[in-house]
């Protein structure tokens, strides 16, 4: 059989899979993992499909992970929430927020379901999902053992966790624990939410903010295909940034705690005179140049060929290889998405 995954990607990349299963909860999740298994089949776990590149036909079943429901407690200075991993990220933080329960805000917009976020530690205007969590359920497929992780025991990194490294395949996740502090601090540090008084500040303006900013920004994938960031923002070393620096001193360039120096992968792009540039039905969106667009009809060829083409100006320009932030799937799954675009 062969079902579409177009609605399944946020990019609308048209590819097959050959089976594609709708998991409401963990039994199904499991069942469904269990039966490709038996069938030899490659088996993929997503939640709304808004960080993959399918790059040709998937040979195997794909689970949409559909675990709903949220669940609140309280303790003297925090709320603490279990929330289904198929639970929508965006419209979670707009229920804390009607809840007067603040600390997502920042986080607003960001497309994906609650069970992806801690898969690459999402982020934006200087707040990481590894400030809220509090702990990540999960299942081991094989085994169909239940496993709790500590947010210590997530490793989370920049744009990381161990659910990219040894729990990649082996395990589903089926919730998220989120603590919410009741003494809020608003986060003000990043664009225009500069602007705002901390002093005076409250949840909703945060929230508004960070969705005005994102909306006139990025493309909404309803209406050209994407997966939001493309690339990385490239951290590289001390040595490295003063080379760099010296040459191009307007760099925006933000140092690390442990000595390297993160840059804005959307600046260096922009600085290659790429927006717009286009390969077949694939763009690199007009306003912000981070982000590869569907501008119709895009094969996944064109979205590589693009890839390859930004990844090769900012190399040969500033000599910073850029890596996607974006997982590439093939046929039988994850593949190196860095070895396909060099
Ligand atoms: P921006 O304000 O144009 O800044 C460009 C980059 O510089 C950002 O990616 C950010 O890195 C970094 N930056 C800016 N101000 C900083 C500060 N005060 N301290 C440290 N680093 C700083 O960014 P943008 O592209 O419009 O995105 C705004 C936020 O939304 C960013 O946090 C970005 O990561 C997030 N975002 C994420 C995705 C995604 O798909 N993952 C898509 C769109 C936007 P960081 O990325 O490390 O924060």
């Amino acid at each position: 059989m062969n079902l579409s995954l177009k609605p399944w990607n946020t990019f609308g990349i048209e590819h097959n899979a050959r089976r594609i299963v709708c998991a409401e909860n963990t039994q199904q999740l499991l069942e469904a993992w269990q039966s490709a298994v038996e069938h030899q089949q490659p088996v993929l776990i997503l939640g709304e499909g808004s960080n993959v590149l399918f790059l040709e036909d998937f040979a195997g079943t794909v689970i949409i992970n559909r675990i709903k429901g949220i669940t609140i407690s309280e303790e003297a200075d925090a709320w603490l929430l279990h929330v289904g991993a198929g639970e929508n990220w965006h419209q979670l933080v707009q229920f804390t927020l009607e809840r007067g329960m603040p600390g997502l805000e920042n986080l607003a917009l960001i497309p994906g379901c609650t069970g992806s976020s801690p898969i690459q530690n999402i982020g934006a205007y200087g707040v990481e999902l590894q400030r809220v969590c509090d702990y990540v359920d999960c299942v081991e497929l094989s085994s169909g053992k239940h496993q709790r992780l500590t947010a210590k025991e997530c490793r989370f990194g920049y744009r990381d966790s161990i659910f990219k490294h040894e729990y990649q395949d082996r395990v589903a996740i089926t919730a998220v624990g989120l603590r919410l502090i009741k003494a809020w601090q608003p986060v003000l540090t990043y664009g225009e939410l500069n602007r705002l008084d901390p002093a005076t500040v409250t949840p909703q303006q945060v929230f508004d903010a960070v969705c005005h900013m994102r909306m006139t920004k990025l493309p909404d994938p309803k209406v050209y295909g994407n997966a939001g960031s493309f690339f990385k923002n490239p951290v590289i070393n001390a040595e490295q940034a003063i080379a760099l620096l010296a040459a191009h001193p307007q760099a925006p360039h933000y140092p690390q705690a442990d000595g390297s120096v993160k840059l804005a992968a959307g600046w260096l792009i922009d600085q290659c005179q790429l927006k717009g540039t286009s390969t077949g039905g694939a763009a690199v969106h007009h306003l912000q140049a981070l982000v590869l667009i569907n501008a119709g009809q895009a094969t996944s060829d064109d979205v590589v060929q693009l890839a390859h083409l930004v990844r090769k100006r900012v190399g040969e320009k500033f000599n910073v290889w850029l890596e996607p932030e974006v997982r590439f799937i093939g046929h039988a799954g994850e593949v190196n998405a860095v070895e396909v675009i060099a």
